[in-house]
């Protein structure tokens, strides 16, 4: 496997291209395994590995480029069976070091594809056919660890001291508990009015937690403002200034559910979109896997999932536009509420390039849908599950899923960490004494 290093960037012209920070730990050169540079999505132009996260040309987005391994692909996945029953099984394929497992972090990942038969017959999808990746049982409940693990190598790779976020709730929680596991300083911000089980997830680790008034996009509008600040230097926004590294971590979802199904692509997958960061990263997973050979070549249909409440990639996506509207958040389902989507545009592009969509629920068909998948599964998802399962229903009822074929649908989260969503409808069937007659007077004796 390639393994090439680049030496590092000191991008300092750029305040919003750049982090203030020392570029890499000790000065000597980044090694982040087969990541080879960034490149942006934009126009190409390459720059080497650094903590920066726009173009200096023309402001695109950058992303990894990797110089992945070439040739045996049965050589590879038998490498990759024989790792790690986390993440790192596929680092030869992610921007990290090659004894990245050795390091202190959570290990996420390797979460079940539950087959969903029960909920395939309530949607009306062929049994065998419907399968629920449940990402709930991450170290901190949601499949931000995944992402978060990739952006601390960076931060260790670059030499910074304190990671940081702006987050919906469950990212706070992920860089909180994998700062604090690998010895990092965090301060992380957040809405002020996010749910409880988010906020205490986000501040028992023992970093700073900040509380800013306003919605998501204030907040991260406040620290793309600090990035540029000498207030922030030596700081690391794992989805700031090291998002190009962050997102690669959603391509585990697409590399396990593959591998789970057998080295066998997915026909339609039903993704959350917040900032749209993972349904591109999946995507870009799948085609990896296609060009190395782990999976043989055939078409597949990514369909993105909002709340109605904040809805802007589904509005444009069903007015037939390119450009995404921001929107002013109202919802349930807070975990997914980013009023103005990162990357939007690209998942537009996706959902059309692969014959998927793009679609949304209301708050109460996201609380029906947690029940839904809670009574037919056993699986208790948080309300962006509720709209993933929600919106796979809506899809399959409107035909744009075809019942036949195989459906992965994502369960981001732990529906403990949203319980207000569905306390009102989950209470004690019955209140007795302990005694046998108000057990029987209750008429739960069948
Ligand atoms: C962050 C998050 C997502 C997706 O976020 P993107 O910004 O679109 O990558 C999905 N589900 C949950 C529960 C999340 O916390
Ligand atoms: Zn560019």
């Amino acid at each position: 496997m390639a393994s090439q290093t680049v030496a590092p960037t000191t991008h300092s012209a750029s305040a919003t291209a750049s982090g203030s920070a020392p570029a890499s730990a000790a000065g000597g050169p980044v090694d982040l395994g087969p990541a080879s540079g960034l490149s942006c999505r934009e126009c190409g132009q390459t720059v080497p590995l650094g903590p920066v996260f726009a173009c200096e040309l023309c402001f695109g987005p950058l992303e990894v480029a990797y110089d992945l391994p070439a040739g045996d692909p049965e050589a590879l996945r038998a490498r990759i069976e024989a790792g790690p029953a986390n993440i790192w099984r596929y680092a030869p394929l992610l921007p990290v070091p090659a004894d990245v497992a050795g390091k202190p972090n959570l290990n996420p990942g390797w979460t079940p594809l539950v087959k969903a038969d029960n909920l395939a017959r309530e949607l009306g999808v062929e049994p065998g056919k419907l399968f629920v990746k449940d990402d709930s049982g991450n170290p901190t409940h949601s499949f931000k660890d995944r992402v978060v693990a990739q952006a601390i190598e960076a931060a260790r790779a670059f030499g910074f001291t304190t990671l940081s976020c702006s987050s919906t709730g469950n990212l706070a929680g992920a860089v909180g508990a994998a700062a604090a596991r690998a010895g990092f300083r965090s301060c992380v911000f957040i809405p002020h009015d996010l749910e409880q089980g988010k906020v205490v997830m986000a501040g028992v680790y023992g970093g700073d937690l900040v509380a800013i008034e306003g919605n998501y996009d204030d907040v991260n509008r406040f620290c793309s403002e600090l990035i540029g600040d000498p207030l922030g230097e030596g700081w690391g926004f794992v989805n700031v200034n090291l998002r190009p590294y962050y997102g690669e971590g959603s391509k585990t979802l697409a590399y396990e559910i593959c591998e789970q199904l057998g080295w066998v692509l997915p026909d339609q997958l039903v993704v959350p979109i917040a900032s749209g960061s993972q349904l591109t990263k999946i995507d870009k997973g799948l085609r990896e896997l296609i060009k190395l050979g782990l999976v043989e070549d055939k078409p597949y249909k990514i369909f993105g999932a909002q709340a109605e409440g904040c809805s802007p990639v589904s509005t444009a996506f069903k007015a037939g536009h390119d450009v995404v509207r921001p929107q002013k958040p109202d919802t349930i389902a807070k975990s997914l509420a980013i009023g103005n989507p990162a990357d939007g545009p690209y998942v537009l592009d996706i959902a059309r390039r692969t014959g998927g969509a793009v679609e949304d629920v209301t708050d109460e068909q996201i609380v029906d849908a947690i029940r839904l998948l809670a009574r037919t599964e056993g699986i208790f998802a948080e309300t962006a599950g509720g709209v993933t399962v929600g919106v796979a229903r809506k899809l399959v009822e409107s035909g744009l899923i075809d019942p036949s074929l195989t459906t992965v649908v994502l369960n981001t989260g732990d529906g403990l960490k949203t319980l207000d969503a569905v306390a009102e409808t989950s209470q004690a069937t019955a209140t007795i004494r302990p005694s046998l007659d108000a057990f029987r007077a209750a008429g739960l004796a069948h």
